[in-house]
């Protein structure tokens, strides 16, 4: 979308090798899902994941629906997941019948207070969603040792957290299963739309290219495992089409590229906005010592929605387009419909208005950042904020 901007908050990445791969993938004549180009992608997932399977997927809510299937979530089961997050993270597991019991996050990294999640277990808990917020990791050492004593599933939510790590282990790889997105917002894109199952437990394996063949065997068919194929289980239909894996094939070609850069453009703005931190205007994003990130948001933190208001304003009147996200889950009309906060809510709603994301993008220039905090900066030295 062109904001008609100065700077733009998002563009969608682009390489220059996209094109070749999509006409090349047109003359092939095969455009419907798991293609050439679908098997070069997942082949380089599995690889890099070192996971069971990494089945392309047509968005990071498809994916997480189809968790909710392999673990079998049934009406009246209770998954507990962060607030702060957004709505798919919830509907994949309320499609299924599911009650979801929010719980707080932590002011650090926004990410799910694992200390509060203990307590929030029920009879009827099936799973643990942590979502890796802004691409840095939840606690996942403690959440995985809590889920193994009470006998729960892990879903990663790590549409943010590809090319991320937690102790040197990629995001989407440590729970039973990861889900990633290629929406056009994240840092890779596979025209827009697309996303990726994470089959870290080997059980699930079978049951997941079922459930996304609609619910057929088809897989199986095609590797000559069976003679013909029918419909054996439940499903739908949750192939990425081998167009849209052309185009991500030409970013993941461009992986360390793409990373090198973003990652360049949030140290700019960290460097940048350091001073504003020790005076104590803004606060700056925490990266925790055993996670390595992958620049997807760059936030500040202001002092209250009054401040982030004003500061939005102010920018915008001078061509920069910056953003907030997301009213918090459970004071929305259907979180409070399919869902309840367990405990208090000290930090989500709070957080939540004090939150505000710089432009970020592939190919984002070093002018434009500069611009960007050289007016972050007037707005405080004036006394706006
Ligand atoms: C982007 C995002 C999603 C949804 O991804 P889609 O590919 O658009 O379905 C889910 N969860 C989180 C945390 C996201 O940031």
């Amino acid at each position: 979308m062109d904001s008609g901007m100065r700077v733009d908050f998002n563009r969608p990445t682009y390489c220059g090798r996209e094109d070749y791969h999509l006409s090349n993938c047109i003359s092939s004549k095969h455009i419907s899902g798991d293609g050439h180009y679908s098997r070069k992608c997942q082949e380089w997932f599995e690889n890099r994941l070192r996971c069971h399977k990494a089945l392309l997927t047509p968005s990071c809510t498809h994916a997480l629906e189809m968790a909710a299937m392999l673990i079998g979530i049934e009406p009246e089961d209770e998954v507990i997941m962060p607030s702060y997050t957004f709505v798919s993270t919830a509907n994949a597991f309320v499609l299924r019948g599911a009650k979801i019991v929010f719980v707080d996050i932590r002011p650090d990294t926004l990410n799910i207070d694992e200390k509060k999640i203990e307590e929030a277990i029920s009879e009827k808990t099936k799973a643990i969603v942590p979502v890796h917020y802004a691409g840095v990791s939840s606690e996942m050492e403690t959440i995985m040792q809590i889920a193994d004593r009470y006998g729960l599933y892990v879903i990663e939510d790590a549409a943010q957290g590809i090319m991320s790590s937690y102790h040197n282990k990629e995001l989407g790889t440590i729970a039973h299963i990861g889900a990633y997105s290629f929406h056009e917002t994240k840092n890779f894109t596979s025209g827009g739309e697309g996303g990726l199952l994470i089959v870290n437990d080997e059980k699930f394996v079978d049951r997941a290219e079922i459930i996304r063949e609609k619910g057929t065997n088809r897989s199986k068919f095609f590797r000559g495992l069976v003679d013909r194929y029918s419909w054996v289980d439940i499903g739908s239909s949750y192939l990425m089409n081998d167009l849209s894996a052309a185009y991500l094939w030409g970013q993941l070609e461009m992986a360390v590229e793409i990373q090198k850069k973003r990652m360049n453009s949030w140290n700019l703005y960290y460097e940048g906005l350091k001073e504003l931190k020790s005076k104590g205007y803004i606060e700056l994003p925490t990266i925790p010592q055993e996670c390595k990130h992958n620049a997807h948001i760059f936030y500040i933190k202001l002092k209250d929605l009054e401040s982030r208001t004003k500061l939005i304003e102010y920018l915008k009147e001078r061509g920069i387009l910056t953003l907030f996200h997301y009213v918090p889950l459970h004071s929305s009309q259907a979180g409070m419909r399919y869902g309840r906060f367990n405990g208090a809510d000290i930090f989500t709603s709070k957080e939540s208005e004090r939150v505000l994301r710089l432009p970020m993008y592939y190919g984002l220039s070093a002018e434009d950042i500069e611009f960007v905090v050289e007016n972050i900066k007037q707005f405080y030295e004036i006394g706006k904020g």
